[in-house]
């Protein structure tokens, strides 16, 4: 090996150290191995490939999804004087054949393309004859039918590891829960499935929620005494929504665009490009604004509707504050919201597993919303990452919530779901702690049991509540993949047997009366 990693990162892009993990994934390319990596966006993801490419002999493929960017890499990498270039239909057939001839001679350092270019008539023969040095698979996560971006075409990687069996393969991704990583592992084949992980944290965004009412108004006083000059990205869920808040905010006197995929290419064009240029700029979208928007000093990105899961809630609030100077993500959510998601993930094209699934994370996603606990350390676990039990820049570090005595509660919810065997959903196990007189109920004996009806005290919504709050402790498994039983997790042993106390957030429905205490 003629350059040195370090030296190539000083030399050529001018940096004076590796950021993270970005060494030891470089070394472990180096050495032939395949690796998922799995950084936020902005984490530095590309120099693990480019410094691998220019420290090994022959040319570094690197698909990706996303011709725009594509694009930008190969111009960035030019300047530097490294030997780039992407093949891409959009090219006119001159420069994709003076690309495939400076392949064939080796010249190459880094070739770009997209996934669907490998399978073109030839391509893979052509590669054959070239001297392949690695493979980096960028969005490595649209493999996978568990992510929000699946890509039938990347299914198709897995011919990499057939043909090019002794060419490392790194694969990259900004978004992975654990189902994603399984499956981006195994449908590429990826030997011994070495996953980096680092920096998730994103120190300077504080995150705050707060329950809804009369969304449109709390968002407007959010930014009227905090952001009067800031830009900002606003998230709804439907088109209508994203027309009616910019109208609204723009009657505030702020310059307040929509963005949504019903409007022309043109007007899309134009809005981004007036976001990125002018001052104070707030964009009103739906999720299809930011993929690939780099705009560094987003002070605030704000959330009217829920959004469906965890990764999305990272990603975009994950566009706030790039420059690391202080930023919001701020997020009203209200029970419509859920019902409004859940209805949507009843989609008859998806299989019942999906549904299942995104049922799941979603319920991870309010668990998170309900959470009385420090909300980075939330979202850190959430994607594997340890982190402190509280981070003094989130809403319930700041202000912590009021909380109430649920020692009783909890453990007549433990009760019941042990003596039902631990394979009912909190709807059932909220039946019986409230006495309802429901089929499953009766076909299962379940009216015998001594917790049927002990919960009378509290409401169902207040039930859901605990319940939630009591997944979002770990003290409570829920299974992902199937029906969404509940059962106990070690952690709830002390309280169970009264050795320990329970706090929880309080309540939004008032208490009736007292409660009785559980006995079995
Ligand atoms: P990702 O692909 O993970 O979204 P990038 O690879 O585009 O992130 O990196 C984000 C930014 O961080 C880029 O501007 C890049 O030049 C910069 N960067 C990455 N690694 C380092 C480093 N070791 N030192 C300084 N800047 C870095
Ligand atoms: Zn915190």
């Amino acid at each position: 090996m003629s350059l040195k990693p370090l030296d190539a990162l000083t030399n050529t892009f001018g940096y004076p150290a590796f950021r993270g993990q970005q060494d030891k994934v470089i070394d472990h390319v180096l050495a032939k191995r395949d690796a998922l990596v799995l950084m936020p966006t902005g984490g530095g993801k590309s120099l693990c490939y480019q410094i691998p490419a220019l420290c090994m002999d022959g040319v570094a493929v690197v698909i990706s999804p996303l011709i725009a960017l594509m694009q930008n890499q190969v111009e960035a990498l030019q300047q530097l004087g490294i030997a780039a270039a992407a093949l891409n239909s959009s090219h006119p057939r001159e420069d994709q054949d003076t690309v495939k001839t400076a392949l064939l001679k080796g010249e190459l350092k880094l070739l770009y393309i997209a996934p669907e270019r490998l399978f073109a008539v030839g391509f893979i023969n052509l590669l054959a004859k070239c001297n392949v040095s690695l493979f980096a698979i960028d969005e490595a996560h649209c493999v996978s039918q568990w992510g929000h971006d699946f890509r039938p075409e990347y299914l198709k990687l897995s011919i990499l590891a057939e043909k090019f069996g002794n060419v490392p393969r790194l694969a990259l991704t900004a978004t992975a829960d654990t189902p994603t990583e399984k499956d981006i592992i195994e449908r590429l084949g990826l030997q011994y499935g070495k996953i980096f992980r680092a920096g998730f944290d994103r120190p300077n965004i504080c995150y705050r929620l707060t329950s809804k009412s009369g969304g449109t108004a709390q968002l407007q006083s959010f930014i009227d005494s905090e952001h009067s000059e800031n830009a900002g990205i606003v998230y709804c869920m439907s088109r209508k929504k994203v027309e009616q808040v910019a109208t609204k905010i723009a009657q505030s006197g702020r310059i307040a665009l929509p963005y949504h995929a019903g409007l022309s290419a043109d007007i899309r064009k134009e809005t981004q490009s007036r976001f990125l240029k002018e001052d104070a700029v707030i964009i009103v979208a739906t999720i299809a604004f930011g993929m690939g928007i780099d705009k560094p000093d987003v002070r605030f990105v704000a959330h009217l509707d829920l959004p469906k899961n965890m990764e999305s809630y990272y990603q975009e609030t994950g566009r706030a504050g790039r420059d690391g100077l202080p930023a919001d993500a701020w997020l009203a959510y209200g029970l419509q919201d859920v019902a409004k998601l859940k209805a949507l993930m009843q989609n008859p094209d998806k299989s019942q597993q999906q549904q299942n699934l995104d049922h799941r994370k979603l319920d991870s996603l309010l668990q998170f919303c309900e959470s009385a606990l420090c909300r980075r350390h939330l979202l850190l676990k959430y994607f594997g990452e340890d982190a402190p039990s509280s981070c003094g820049n989130c809403d319930n570090c700041l202000t912590p919530p009021s909380q109430f005595d649920a020692t009783e509660a909890a453990q007549m919810a433990f009760s019941c779901i042990y003596r039902t065997g631990e394979m009912f959903g909190a709807g059932h196990v909220t039946d019986i702690l409230l006495g309802s007189e429901t089929d499953k109920i009766a076909k299962f004996g379940h009216d015998t049991l001594k917790t049927y009806g002990l919960g009378k005290a509290w409401s169902r919504a207040d039930w859901q509540s605990i319940f939630r709050q009591l997944l979002a402790l770990g003290m409570l498994n829920i299974d992902m993949e199937g029906y969404g039983g509940l059962s106990l997790h070690e952690s709830c042993r002390p309280i169970l047997k009264g050795e320990k106390p329970l706090q929880l957030k309080k309540l939004t429905i008032p208490k009736k009366g007292k409660a009785r205490t559980a006995k079995s």
